[in-house]
């Protein structure tokens, strides 16, 4: 079977824009809202010639008590499935509670990881991925789910550790 990609990270980071960027079409639900995406999608997606299947999560309440934990236990269904994990980080925003709820579910997990920087829309904007080291996950990718800049980078890096 091919390997499971888990997507994950809190609402609004873009995790659904880069699914569709790696789709190379619009299927993942984009909303300025958090909450769009059903628990989980599987996607069958493929680069340079390897397939894979990416997992879109998200579908929790944002106005919820105990968000954090809900969202990372969101993210947890989605990672016991997988084989690699593709952790989303708004760059602009900078690191939350909430990535940092998601961050202590992954370390317990032990999966391959790839730190993916995204809304990096602008070189200029770089620095700001590069603060993402912060949260000991390893090398931030910095990417733009919007305009594409970085993801063909990253698929290359996820190849390596799929
Ligand atoms: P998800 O909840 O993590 O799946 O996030 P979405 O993919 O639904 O995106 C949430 C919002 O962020 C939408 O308004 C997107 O257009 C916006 N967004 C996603 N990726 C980028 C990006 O690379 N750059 C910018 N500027 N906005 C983005
Ligand atoms: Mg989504």
């Amino acid at each position: 079977p091919d390997p499971v990609v888990a997507v994950v990270g809190r609402p609004n980071v873009g995790k659904s824009t880069i699914i569709n960027r790696i789709l190379g079409r619009r299927e993942a639900v984009v909303e300025d809202k958090p909450g769009v995406t059903r628990d989980r999608v599987f996607y069958p997606a493929e680069w340079n010639d390897k397939t894979f299947t990416l997992v879109d999560t998200g579908g929790w309440e944002s106005d919820a008590k105990g968000i954090n934990a809900q969202v990372a236990a969101q993210a947890e269904l989605a990672v016991a499935h997988a084989d690699v994990v593709i952790l989303v980080v708004d760059a602009l925003v900078g690191i939350t509670a909430m990535d940092e709820a998601i961050v202590q579910m992954l370390r317990r997990v032990r999966k391959p990881l790839l730190l993916a920087a995204n809304k990096i829309d602008d070189a200029y904007q770089e620095p700001e991925a590069a603060a993402l080291w912060g949260l000991g996950m390893g090398e931030p990718h910095p990417v733009s789910g919007v305009h594409g800049r970085g993801i063909a980078d990253m698929l290359d890096e996820l190849l390596k550790v799929m």
